[in-house]
């Protein structure tokens, strides 16, 4: 047996991973980070603001290329890969929705852009909708939402192409303590019911522990 062959080789493996902004002089905001995530594990990495944790994310998914390193998939070299055909997904802290377009239409998004017929797309968005808990709003205008309820509807929507990873970027940040804590566990279970493999950054402690199986420590670029 080959050496990288006696090292495990499902889910995702990041090797090395540096992402240096230009400047002068440059910003090194990750700085050799190596980190494995079985598949349908939830690993948070959990660090202050500043201490690099989108850009890692953002080259993991692959909307911005690193510097250095590897990032792989049951072993496959993704590193050039681009973004839509990595089968990665994305959440952001204030979940970027599209503001003309509906709860349900949102959510369709992925299912529109991969040419998913209509009826598979509409069956695929209501339920979709139920398993965040928003049965029944999917006509309803993003704009009428609550912070809670939109941050619901990014995570329906970045779940609806039925990614092999969901990387989150602080997903309840601007929730309240208390929501946070909720949707926190809520968010777990929907990652566990699909059996989708997390990778989650945050500043917050709490958040970590309510979604993830495993929290990391970063900070200044690297894991501590
Ligand atoms: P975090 O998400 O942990 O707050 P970031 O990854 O956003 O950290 O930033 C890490 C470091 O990289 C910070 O010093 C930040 O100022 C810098 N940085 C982030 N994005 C850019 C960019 N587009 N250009 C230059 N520097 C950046
Ligand atoms: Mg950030």
């Amino acid at each position: 047996m080959s050496a990288a062959a006696t090292h495990a080789t499902s889910g995702l493996q990041v090797r090395d991973l540096t992402v240096t902004y230009p400047g002068r002089p440059p910003v090194e905001a990750v700085r050799g980070v190596s980190l494995e995530i079985a598949r349908g594990e939830i690993v948070a990495l959990l660090g202050p603001s500043g201490c690099g944790k989108s850009s890692l994310l953002s080259a993991v998914v692959g909307v911005a290329p690193p510097s250095a390193g590897e990032i792989r998939w049951d072993g496959e070299d993704l590193t050039r890969v681009p973004v839509h055909r990595r089968g990665f997904g994305m959440v952001f802290q204030d979940g970027q929705l599209f503001p003309h377009r509906t709860v349900a239409g949102n959510v369709a998004f992925g299912l529109e852009m991969a040419r998913v017929p209509r009826a598979e797309r509409d069956a695929r968005v209501a339920g979709l909708l139920e398993t965040v808990g928003l049965a029944g709003l999917g006509e309803r205008a993003v704009s009428e939402l609550s912070g809670g309820q939109r941050q619901r509807v990014a995570l329906a929507r970045s779940l609806a192409p039925s990614p092999r990873l969901l990387a989150l970027d602080e997903p309840l940040s601007s929730l309240d303590a208390d929501l946070r804590a909720r949707l926190g566990e809520e968010v777990r279970q929907i990652l566990r019911a699909t059996g989708t493999t997390g990778l989650l950054v945050t500043h917050d402690a709490e958040e970590a522990s309510a979604i993830a199986d495993r929290v990391l420590r970063m900070a200044d670029g690297r894991l501590v």
